[in-house]
């Protein structure tokens, strides 16, 4: 099958009210191939009315849908993630052609975002109030859990899948409705998840789906309607900045995963072998494309240097290419400016005295390429060390003393992801109450589970997605004072 075959051609347009739509004027956008800039499909441009439209569908599905029992929605989940299980590989296909992550990577991705509809099928059946004697006696304390009510989910393009099913699960689940906009790299995954649910019974107008290049003015357009009562985001800190003011009109809930700059802290009595295979999977999952990537590695000064040799030859070994072909370990990235980007810090890092390891060159020819690569010595004040790379690029520096390493850990504006390692178990405790980031991974690369809460603090935003948290968001809490019998 070839990957858009998942996708029927109306499946390419806006779905609204249970209904696929040209947009506005037919407007459409074209979805691009990173690997070499050549054009995939086209998809429908949402205008602000169309995305109006959108909300007033999942407005109206609203109430009907709150009343559902909470197995009819754990069950058209549990539909949903069979039937995105049985295509998984479709589903990758597609991904890789549209983010192009590799397939194998992309399959990794699909095993993981549709967990996110299991978890929360089985959540669903689990809301629950309390019911308790008021301290004092007499009165009795009722509290009861009803859905937020309508949503606005804006995705980014790094997990085209997880970032919209940790989102959408929860809210199916809680009994929301909701307009999502997918990122407009990568909104052909979107399209055909909304499909999948269409099929495993969500009723129409719960989902409503708007690819559009127009994101600052929809978000605007929707944040400013009062019916909208909750706006879960993932993307960058600054749009969700935006994102938070724009919130404070009509004071909608708001849930924002923002921007990594993960320590990876490497103390003098790790394995270092352990080490470097943690360091591979949190550099270089989804091409360090993932706000969870490590992002900064500090490492004891005693075992820098074989730390840095062998991530290097790792790095090395692998190899760039389109990430639907075999044998690529590397696919491409985004865009030209993200290229760009990696390539600024990188050669910055340089100037400022840093050594290259491996890699640092970028490939001629076609695509958004840039290879894996280490640098030794970089220092602690480099752009490197204090922006998101977003690419394959480790940047190694040295500490002497556990205080140091987490003062300078600690020492960015984010707070999401941290990597520890270490053999002592008093001080893996010690790393878990000091360092300031909502995740820490102790003696592993991978840190993402869709049973636990996963979120930052600080310019990471705040609000969970997973875990038994992540159903709350889309929770609200009625008390109801009840006289004593
Ligand atoms: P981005 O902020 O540019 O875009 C994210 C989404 O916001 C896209 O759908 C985009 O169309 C939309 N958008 C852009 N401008 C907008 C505006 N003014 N108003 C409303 N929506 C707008 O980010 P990106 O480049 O797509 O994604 C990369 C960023 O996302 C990185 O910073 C990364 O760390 C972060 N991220 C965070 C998490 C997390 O869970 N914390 C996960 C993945 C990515």
């Amino acid at each position: 099958m070839e990957p858009l075959d998942l996708l029927a051609p109306d499946h390419r347009g806006l779905l609204i009210g249970g209904a696929w739509r040209a947009a506005d004027g037919d407007d459409r956008f074209e979805v691009t191939d990173p690997a070499d800039g050549s054009v995939i499909t086209d998809v429908a441009n949402a205008s602000v009315a169309d995305a109006v439209e959108a909300l007033d569908a999942a407005v109206e599905a609203q109430a009907a849908w709150a009343r559902t029992a909470p197995r009819e929605r754990g069950e058209i989940l549990r539909t949903a993630f069979e039937l995105v299980t049985e295509r998984a590989d479709d589903f990758a296909r597609l991904m890789s052609l549209e983010m192009g992550k590799t397939v194998a990577e992309a399959r990794g991705e699909v095993g993981y975002g549709i967990e996110f509809f299991r978890w929360y099928a089985e959540e669903a059946v689990r809301i629950h109030g309390r019911w308790m004697q008021a301290p004092a006696g007499g009165s009795r304390l009722l509290t009861i859990k009803k859905p937020v009510g309508p949503c606005l989910f804006v995705t980014p393009w790094n997990f085209p899948l997880a970032m919209g099913t940790r989102k959408i699960g929860p809210a199916i689940a809680a009994g929301c409705t909701m307009v999502v906009k997918p990122a407009h790299q990568t909104p052909l995954t979107m399209l055909a998840l909304a499909a999948v649910l269409a099929e495993a019974g969500l009723p129409d107008g719960v989902l409503n789906v708007v690819p559009s290049t127009r994101a600052g003015e929809i978000s605007e357009a929707l944040m400013g309607d009062d019916r909208l009562r909750k706006v879960s985001f993932t993307g960058s800190t600054n749009v969700g900045k935006v994102l938070v003011r724009q919130s404070a009109d009509q004071l909608q809930r708001v849930s924002m995963e923002l921007g990594g700059n993960a320590p990876f802290l490497v103390f003098e009595d790790a394995d270092v072998d352990a080490a470097v295979d943690g360091a591979m999977v949190a550099k270089m999952r989804n091409m360090g494309e993932a706000c969870t990537a490590a992002n900064r590695f500090l490492v004891h000064s005693s075992l820098a240097g074989e730390f840095a040799e062998k991530l290097g030859a790792r790095m090395s070994a692998l190899t760039l290419g389109r990430g639907q072909d075999e044998g690529v370990d590397v696919g491409p990235l985004i865009d030209e400016k993200a290229v760009d980007n990696v390539g600024r810090l990188v050669a910055d890092a340089v100037q400022d005295g840093a050594t290259v390891v491996c890699g640092g060159e970028k490939p001629d020819g076609p695509g958004w390429f840039y290879p894996p690569t280490v640098l030794l010595d970089v220092p602690v004040d480099a752009a490197i060390n204090v922006e998101e790379i977003f690419g394959p690029v480790a940047p190694i520096t040295t500490f002497d003393t556990e205080d140091e390493a987490v003062a300078r850990a600690n020492a960015t504006e984010y707070g999401l992801a941290s990597y520890v390692y270490t053999r002592d178990l008093a001080r893996t405790i010690r790393m878990a109450e000091a360092l300031d980031f909502g995740m820490v991974g102790i003696n592993t690369g991978l840190i993402s589970n869709p049973a636990a809460p996963f979120g930052g603090v600080k310019a990471s935003g705040f609000g969970r997605e997973g875990g038994f948290e992540g159903i709350e968001e889309y929770l609200e809490t009625t008390y109801v004072a009840l006289p004593a019998g």
